[in-house]
């Protein structure tokens, strides 16, 4: 009997021990996962500060640079897949100028855009420029989906018109 109750304990002990192992390895993994949640989140307010003070549409590299100088062991990949998300959850947007690096924007509003060809500034037209909606009833538009509108003004800037 004090045997077989011995093992019991033994088991018992071996289980809960177990247990609290098993516990310990868990909360381990969820403080982990919180510890780079919040490091992401930190990483994309950052991402969004930087970008918000920018009127330019900075490439990705360019923004690295900005940002390096707040989280220095920042890395451009991890720019680079957090502006990606960012764009793909629609908080920025991404624009693809006519065979360039790709840049971001702030404003997720449907607007135009304007590219010198001397130094590559990319400025918002500050009037509305972007063309008005599709007529939907349009056969052509109603075979299709349209999903975006780019418009890009191209020439020279003020300062390179000097
Ligand atoms: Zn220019
Ligand atoms: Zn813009």
């Amino acid at each position: 009997m004090a045997e077989s109750c011995q093992a019991f304990r033994h088991v018992a002990s071996g289980l809960t021990s177990r247990f609290f192992l098993t516990f310990h390895f868990s909360v381990n993994i969820v403080i982990v996962i919180i510890t780079i949640m919040q490091r992401v989140t930190k990483q994309r307010e950052i991402l969004m500060k930087v970008l918000r003070e920018r009127r330019d549409h900075p490439t990705a590299d360019s923004i690295y640079t900005e940002v390096k100088k707040i989280l220095p062991n920042i890395s451009l990949g991890t720019v680079y897949r957090n502006l990606e998300k960012l764009a793909e959850q629609g908080t920025i947007k991404k624009i693809e100028l006519s065979g360039k690096q790709s840049r971001f924007d702030p404003v997720t509003l449907n607007h135009a855009h304007f590219r010198c060809i001397k130094c590559g500034i990319v400025e918002d037209l500050p009037f509305n420029a972007v063309p008005g909606p599709l007529d939907h009833e349009e056969p052509w538009v109603r075979e299709r989906k349209i999903l975006d509108i780019k418009v890009e003004y191209q020439g020279l800037c003020k300062k390179c018109r000097e």
